[in-house]
């Protein structure tokens, strides 16, 4: 993608690097075990129809997005991939579905109904994927549909081929009680229901070992650079890369503050601020006010004042005028600074740090050597 001169804030996506975290979580897998991969919220906002092309070169064969129109959009680059739907099939959108050979996760005997039905019509078996819910309480068949459909199997006729689908709450927290509970429950709701092969594990789901793994995985943040194992050494390697430049440098008198609020107080002479392009409306989140750095080449910078809507603020005192100088970049994500430590420090996760990143800025794709 074109880059302009005029470009202030610029995202750029490594397509190898997705693609080597990809292969690092394949090398988990058994034998016989796919990873599929998430591409959902636009490929967690780096950019689906990319994420999921380069994907598809090395040999991922099924993705996860959230919505029809997502999956709509990706089958014409992914002629031969499947493509599930996580939030289902709503009545009205069965056609649809069918004609983009997508196929729907089901998420109660509704849903499973209106798809058999769907197929019925057409006279031909379709494709599914049905959820049971073992511990989220969100989406899925509720235990009382799961017992339903293990007395009534033919509520399935005319679903093929089919996957069976749970989702864990607490992958990410290794000891949890909650994983092995949920395991064992969808264990044996799998027992109850005709054969079919099962998916399981996310990204964080997929490092608790084989147990989880079944005959396919569903990673997403960790194809994208954001730790699966949140108290241990990030076995990914970074994806994003994000930079504003410089707008203007000043030198600020002790006893003034800065920005909104007046919340930060400078209370040393000599102190010099630069105030760069990117702020909450470019997903630099206004909740890092007071905790985020930033990298002006090597040189660690703190984050002063609040974060405005297209400003934020940092310390840039004692850096050599060549380097801290309007048109400068300084690095917000990067190899400096991963995505969980810019999480961290705005009280929030990886994955809303990147689904945060939207579409406001120069984006450049590093694409695979
Ligand atoms: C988002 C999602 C995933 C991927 O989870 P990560 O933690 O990003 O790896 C897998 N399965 C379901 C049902 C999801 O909603």
């Amino acid at each position: 993608m074109s880059e302009t001169e005029s470009s202030s804030s610029r995202l750029t996506v490594d397509l190898g690097a997705v693609q080597r975290n990809y292969r690092r979580v394949a090398a988990e897998l058994g034998r016989g075990v796919e990873c599929a991969a998430v591409v959902k919220a636009d490929a967690y906002g780096l950019g689906a129809p990319y994420v999921a092309t380069a994907l598809a070169q090395i040999g991922a064969r099924s993705f996860f997005v959230a919505q029809v129109e997502e999956g709509t959009a990706l089958r014409p680059l992914l002629p031969d991939a499947q493509i599930f739907v996580l939030n289902g099939l709503q009545a009205g959108l069965e056609s649809e579905c069918e004609r983009h050979r997508l196929t729907p996760v089901l998420n109660s005997l509704g849903e499973i109904e209106l798809w058999t039905a769907h197929s019925r019509r057409l006279g031909h078996s379709l494709p599914a994927a049905v959820h049971l819910d073992t511990g989220m309480n969100r989406l899925g068949l509720p235990g009382y549909e799961v017992a339903t459909l293990a007395a009534e199997p033919e509520r399935l006729q005319g679903l093929a081929p089919l996957l069976l689908v749970s989702h864990l709450a607490c992958a990410d927290l290794t000891d949890h009680e909650a994983n092995s509970r949920q395991l064992q429950l969808f264990r044996s709701c799998r027992r109850q229901l005709p054969n079919m092969p099962a998916s399981f594990a996310n990204s964080s789901g997929v490092f608790l070992g084989p147990d989880y793994h079944f005959d396919m995985v569903r990673p997403g943040a960790s194809l994208y650079g954001v730790n699966p194992l949140p108290n241990d050494l990030n076995p990914m390697v970074q994806v994003v890369q994000l930079e504003a430049k410089i707008l203007q440098v000043r030198d600020v008198d002790r006893g003034t503050t800065v920005g909104y609020g007046a919340t930060h107080r400078i209370e040393n002479a000599g102190v010099r601020l630069a105030t760069i392009a990117i702020g909450y409306a470019e997903g630099y989140l206004r909740s890092a006010c007071g905790r985020g750095f930033a990298f002006l080449g090597d040189h660690r910078v703190n984050v002063v004042g609040r974060v405005s809507m297209d400003l934020i603020t940092i310390d840039v005192t004692g850096i050599p005028e060549n380097e801290a100088h309007p048109g400068a970049w300084v690095e917000l994500i990067g190899p400096h600074l991963d995505v969980d430590t810019v999480a961290e420090r705005a009280g929030t996760i990886g994955y809303e740090i990147l689904t945060s990143l939207g579409g406001h800025h120069r984006r450049r794709y590093l694409e695979p050597s």
